[in-house]
């Protein structure tokens, strides 16, 4: 196999209002993995909280590069991203980049997509949610407009002005809201008070509620919450399920967070056993990431995947929306196509 790499910027249609700031972009890179002619795509995308920038990334996938190089045959994934995963700690995002590509390039050498391959029923993807920020009600009026289509908003607080929020987006539309408090709210008695306020508003779920560390606090909400609560940063890869299995109700699986589509799977699986609702979620990603990680919603319960829908430069085609259902393309891999010169 032959790996190549790009570092790229994707730039947001609407700044993210953040605690330390405004972001107005985020770092990206795309990944080709060549073998008989064929191209599989992959890309890392680093939100700053998983600590890897391009240069870490860019440094992770020079290293490994020998390796991959070396591979005759890539249809042993199992072997090839152990190796990978193992070459350096961290770095998820990195090795979810060629995760994805090895999947998309063995799905194109079998001419045949990823949801397929994994035995999944194309029909029973979920409906995305549409994110909204924190915001002006006039922005936030504007935002649910451009988002006429979806059928599940989906709510970043930030456990200061949440109340207001919540009630400026109930003045527009009555549809169902996935509330994301991204460790937002700073003790336990805030955040029952808080779930106990939002209960009865339509509100799906009550995302990573709490600091992502806190599980005694986490449990102690679990056991009294009206809404079902769901862990994002409290959960990054398979093994983390032990901590989260008895104090959250679902957990959401993001590649970038647990190194691709492999491990995704796999903890679905786990999620499944133990009795998790599942949320595929994803970052600030192009079509690409996105795409990938579509291929794994049949088997969920939600699906968090607007990213494309929130940059101006996707550098890729990928999956669509129905109404805001994930439509999942017959197109071999994860069905995604370049749009850009490099
Ligand atoms: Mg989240």
């Amino acid at each position: 196999m032959k790996l190549s790499f790009v570092p790229q910027t994707l730039y947001f249609k609407h700044p993210f209002k953040i605690a330390h700031g405004t972001r107005t972009s985020t770092p990206v890179v795309i990944v080709q993995l060549e073998h008989d002619g064929v191209t599989g795509y992959g890309e890392a995308c680093m939100p700053p909280y998983l600590g890897e920038d391009h240069e870490t990334v860019m440094t992770f996938l020079k290293k490994v590069q020998p390796f991959l190089e070396a591979q005759k045959d890539p249809f042993d994934p199992e072997y090839i991203l152990q190796t990978i995963d193992a070459a350096a700690p961290n770095n998820t995002a990195a090795k979810a980049s060629i995760d994805i590509a090895l999947h998309d390039l063995t799905g194109k050498l079998k001419n045949r997509p990823c949801w397929q391959l994994l035995g999944a029923d194309k029909n029973k993807t979920p409906y995305t949610t549409y994110t909204l920020g924190m915001d002006e009600p006039e922005v936030i009026r504007q935002k649910i407009v451009e988002g006429n289509e979806f059928k599940i908003l989906k709510v970043k607080l930030n456990g200061v002005d949440d109340r207001a929020a919540i009630n400026t987006i109930r003045n527009f539309t009555d549809k169902p809201i996935a509330v994301d408090v991204n460790q937002g709210w700073k003790t336990k008695e805030q955040a029952l008070e808080m779930t106990e306020w939002l209960a009865g508003k339509n509100i799906l779920f009550v995302e990573q509620a709490m600091a992502k560390n806190n599980y005694d606090d986490a449990r102690w909400l679990f056991e009294r919450s009206p809404l079902p609560l769901y862990a994002d940063e409290s959960i990054q890869r398979y093994t983390d399920i032990e901590l989260v299995k008895d104090c959250f109700h679902g957990i959401n699986i993001k590649l970038m967070k647990c190194t691709g589509m492999l491990e995704a799977y796999k903890m679905i699986v786990r999620a499944r056993e133990l009795n998790l609702k599942v949320l595929i979620g994803c970052m600030s990603e192009t079509s690409c990431a996105v795409s990938a990680a579509a291929q794994l919603t049949p088997f969920a319960d939600h699906a968090d995947l607007d990213g494309p829908l929130l940059i101006k430069n996707n550098l890729f085609e990928g999956i669509t929306f129905n109404d805001g259902k994930i439509v999942l393309k017959d197109l071999p891999g994860i069905g995604v196509k370049l749009i850009t010169d490099f």
